[in-house]
């Protein structure tokens, strides 16, 4: 088994012809980190559930390191380590008798579970924290024993739905570091599912925006920026009635354009190139911008993109 993954054509249907996929197709190499990008609702944890044979799909083919998970799903799931974005953590049970659980699972005897244990726990800096019950602590401590019990066999590849959702920024950071290290170190394939833009520009080589069950975008984060951003360009004026002007004699220029009290953004590509013909044209009618600041695109403008075009098609 390798820690490649492969879909093609991937459909699931819920009943009352709830489309939750609609035709995703993509591949993973051995050793990448993949993110699926996508807002509620987009058909991330289907897909992460159906590759981890958890949910059978309605059509398409999956391939988990080689192995069609129709056809041998037990294999598959020796192999890969799965976090779900719904936990069902046992309240009463410690962290340490958890991930012990978890290896006895996997075929580990007492003693290798225990060893394994501890070395997790260190790994995910819980040690401190082993032996209280897993339900008095807090969001991230939890996750973090998430990521831990996903760790136990040395999956090959990894799959993790949502996992710094609701986190705040020090925890969040410090699963990032933890599933990077993982990724670089260790050579884990990893498939991501996040809501964060940031998440997926931080961490992915590849990512691709789903949507409504479709795959809508897909490139790494400078690729998709390159090709579906624009660069910012904001002014702002004295007044709110320049900036009104400013908005009808611009308007036209660059492909989308922000209004809003004393600021005008016109979203375009090669934003500087523009600005010559910008300010020429405002000078003309006798406006001069207060600030002028030209910011080149992040993937939030490539998200607002792409997952607006889909909603207008529908
Ligand atoms: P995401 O994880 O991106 O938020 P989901 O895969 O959970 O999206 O859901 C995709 C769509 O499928 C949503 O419309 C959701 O309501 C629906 N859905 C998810 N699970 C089920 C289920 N078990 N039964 C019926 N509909 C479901
Ligand atoms: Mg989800």
């Amino acid at each position: 088994m390798d820690g490649s993954i492969k879909v093609k054509n991937l459909t699931k249907t819920y009943k009352g012809d709830v489309k939750a996929v609609q035709g995703v197709s993509f591949e993973v190499e051995e050793g990448e980190f993949f993110a699926f990008l996508g807002p509620n609702g987009a058909g991330k944890s289907t897909t992460v559930q159906i590759l981890t044979t958890l949910v059978k799909p309605t059509e398409g083919e999956i391939f988990v390191g080689g192995i069609n998970v129709k056809d041998n799903p037990e294999g598959v799931r020796r192999n890969i380590g799965v976090a779900l974005q719904e936990t069902g953590i046992d309240s009463v049970l410690t962290g340490r008798e958890l991930i012990e659980m978890q290896a006895r699972l996997f075929g580990f005897s007492k003693k290798e579970a225990k060893t394994r244990a501890v070395e997790l726990l260190e790994l995910v800096d819980l040690t401190g924290d082993a032996d209280r019950p897993s339900g008095k602590y807090s969001g991230g401590m939890r996750r973090r024993l998430d990521l831990a019990m996903t760790l136990v066999h040395n999956p090959k590849v990894l799959f993790l739905d949502e996992p710094t959702t609701g986190l705040d920024p020090m925890n969040r950071k410090a699963i990032w570091k933890e599933i990077k290290r993982l990724n670089r170190e260790e050579g884990t394939t990893i498939f991501l599912t996040t809501q964060y833009l940031e998440e997926a520009d931080q961490l992915a080589d590849r990512i691709s925006i789903i949507n409504q069950g479709r795959i809508v975008a897909e490139g790494s984060a400078e690729e998709l920026k390159r090709t579906l951003g624009f660069d910012a360009i904001q002014l702002t004026f004295e007044t709110t009635e320049e900036a009104e002007q400013a908005s009808k004699v611009l308007y036209g220029i660059g492909e989308n354009m922000e209004h809003s009290k004393e600021e005008v953004t016109i979203y375009t590509e090669n934003g500087t190139q523009f600005l010559p013909e910008l300010v020429r044209n405002l000078d003309e009618q006798h406006l001069s911008p207060k600030t002028i600041n030209v910011k080149p695109p992040s993937l939030d403008d490539v998200f607002i993109n792409v997952t607006n075009e889909e909603k207008e098609r529908v």
